[in-house]
């Protein structure tokens, strides 16, 4: 088996590699290694290895990983990507710097109210549902506009752009056409005025697919750490 260095490494090659064919910087995207269900240990590998960058779902679970990690806290940046319920807002807001999957008005209000006034405001993004009724989390596409909008006033948050899961696809053809409407709401949002720069899209099985579509974070957790344990008989969160 491969060490968590060199899955890095081969990672950031296949990045390297699509963003050379889309004709992108390999700088402009973003590696978030998603290190759900992984210990401590596996993060500070990935760490020893130059990962900076951690994406968590369940907040508890992200919250011992970002103590066990209090250490280097000022070199990580921790990025929620999994839901998020009203009653861990406020924890939410105090330890983590990046929401990937705000998907209403009421969580990112609370996030913004909740947002300790001595940290730089809580990056957020908005989870889209680009796979239509497949799919069960994120905004419609057809409301995200207001959304955004509405987010995009909140004082303690800095809405940048838009994430989504869209429904796994074998060809890269059917990968890109989700990771493709992303950007294009992404565009609207921009021509109506907002300041936005991130579209998080693209995980183990689809990078170069998002990448190609204009991806600026990309979440990869499999082909960094290896498969998971499937997560059974736990609730969400
Ligand atoms: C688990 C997860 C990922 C990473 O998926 P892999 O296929 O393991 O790379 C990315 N984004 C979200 C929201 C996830 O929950």
């Amino acid at each position: 088996m491969l060490s968590i260095a060199e899955n890095l490494e081969a990672v950031r090659q296949r990045l390297a590699r699509a963003a050379t064919c889309a004709g992108r910087a390999p700088q402009a995207v973003g590696l978030l290694a998603v290190s759900k269900t992984c210990s401590a240990e596996a993060v500070r590998a990935a760490y020893a290895a130059g990962q900076r960058a951690f994406g968590e779902n369940y907040v508890q679970e992200a919250l011992d990983k970002i103590h066990a990690l209090a250490d280097v806290r000022s070199e990580l940046a921790w990025h929620l990507i999994g839901p998020l319920q009203s009653n861990k807002t406020r924890v939410v807001a105090e330890a983590f710097d990046w929401v990937h999957s705000v998907d209403r008005l009421k969580i990112a209000q609370r996030l913004s109210e909740q947002r300790p006034v001595w940290l730089p405001p809580l990056q957020v993004c908005l989870q889209v549902n680009v796979s239509g009724e497949l799919s069960k989390s994120g905004v419609p596409l057809h409301e995200v506009a207001a959304l955004a909008q509405a987010v995009a006033v909140l004082p303690r948050l800095q809405l940048r752009g838009l994430m989504a899961i869209p429904e796994p696809a074998d060809s890269e053809a059917a990968q890109r056409e989700p990771h493709r409407r992303l950007h294009a709401c992404l565009m609207q949002l921009q021509a109506q005025g907002l300041a936005l720069d991130t579209l998080s899209m693209g995980m183990s099985a689809d990078l170069e697919a998002a990448v190609l579509e204009g991806a600026t974070w990309v979440r990869v957790g499999t082909a960094i750490f290896g498969a998971r344990a499937p997560r059974s008989g736990l609730a969400p969160q």
